[in-house]
């Protein structure tokens, strides 16, 4: 029987998140190669302009869940209705981008299917009867060769382990009937307090500027936003910056913070340390700015910059703007 690859489309604001685009064009190359399928579920409040946008990415066939309840990105509706999709669908692969969103599903959906559950993954294949990649864990000091078998088998791919590409499809989208009521719901939300709406997210983001303890006050901030801000790029930081408080507990990059993986990482005034490494290692370009030269970043940078970041950022940002 050929492999039925189905890629949730995880959507904010109505805008299609890339890892998710990632993810889909990985189970396309994998359906071609395979000789399978590569569909794709979308499950929101508003779904049409979105079902439209995926055409170019693609997929074999597109299905929609449509309902109000999904504007709030609750589990329980999301959990119920992408347990409807797998009964409708029969898919033996389910791949999610590895979001916050799918952490809080993935265990559940597998367990409610009595399915096995691969999450975090960095690479993937489809073997004999499963899935089978690789796995980074202890905070990428052990790359772990994974496989699962059975159907449907669930994962979730990290951001950035695949490029997105275009492929104009003209898919049929077909629509899952779906209801939800209130009293399904055994909670009540009271009040949803959005991070600023301007801020990159950073598992989005194609460049990513981090912030280190080097960086030290409004000033060194100021210059950090700035460069940030020239490069379209997400900000994130060091633990030793968000535990100060000098930014958001959600900006810390790492082992026990998000795991990035953009086109290019710029980290300032950061040391390097194992812990900070698990969250970046897999970025593309690595450019390191930093006053030691004997700094560990500079041990795993493509580009290194030895300096203090308080006279080579300003020159730096001048340059960068003229291009
Ligand atoms: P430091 O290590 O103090 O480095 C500051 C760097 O700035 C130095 O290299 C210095 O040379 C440079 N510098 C200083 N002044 C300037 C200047 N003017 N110009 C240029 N360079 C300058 N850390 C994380 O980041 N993320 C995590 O998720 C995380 N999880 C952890 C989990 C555990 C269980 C533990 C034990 C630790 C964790 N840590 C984490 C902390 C981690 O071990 C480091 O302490 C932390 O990453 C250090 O942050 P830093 O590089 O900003 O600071």
């Amino acid at each position: 029987m050929s492999t039925q690859l189905l890629t949730y489309i995880s959507v904010n604001d109505g805008k299609i998140k890339r890892s998710s685009l990632e993810v889909l064009s990985r189970c396309n190359q994998l359906a071609e190669k395979h000789g399978g399928t590569s569909a794709a579920i979308v499950i929101s409040d508003s779904v049409s302009g979105i079902a439209d946008e995926l055409k170019q990415y693609g997929p074999s066939a597109i299905y929609t869940i449509e309902d109000p309840i999904f504007k709030n990105h609750l589990n329980t509706p999301l959990l119920r209705a992408m347990s409807k999709a797998v009964e409708e669908i029969q898919p033996s692969v389910v791949a999610f981008a590895s979001t916050e969103g799918s952490k809080d599903i993935l265990g559940a959906l597998a367990a409610n299917k009595k399915a096995a559950a691969l999450p975090d993954m960095s690479e993937f294949e489809l073997s004999d009867g499963g899935v089978k990649g690789k796995r980074p864990v202890m905070a990428s000091k052990i790359i772990s060769a994974v496989e699962a078998t059975g159907s449907p088998v669930f994962i979730s791919v990290r951001s950035g382990s695949y490029d997105v590409a275009e492929n104009e499809t003209n898919p049929e989208i077909t629509s899952i009937p779906f209801s939800f009521s209130d009293d399904d719901l055994k909670i009540t939300l009271r009040e949803i307090i959005s991070a600023s709406s301007d801020r990159i997210d950073l598992n989005e983001a194609e460049a990513v500027v981090a912030a280190g303890r080097g960086v030290k006050d409004e000033e060194g901030r100021e210059l950090i936003s700035e460069l940030a801000s020239v490069l379209n790029a997400g900000i994130g930081a060091s633990r030793a910056l968000t535990e100060a408080g000098a930014y958001d507990p959600s900006l810390q990059i790492g082992q026990t913070g998000k795991v990035v993986s953009p086109q290019l990482y710029i980290g300032v005034g950061i040391s390097g340390a194992i812990q900070h490494v698990a969250g970046m290692a897999n970025s593309k370009v690595v450019v390191a700015i930093n006053k030691d030269p004997d700094a560990p970043i500079f041990d795993i940078a493509d580009y290194g910059l030895v300096g203090d970041l308080y006279k080579v950022l300003p020159p730096f940002i001048e340059e960068l703007k003229k291009v």
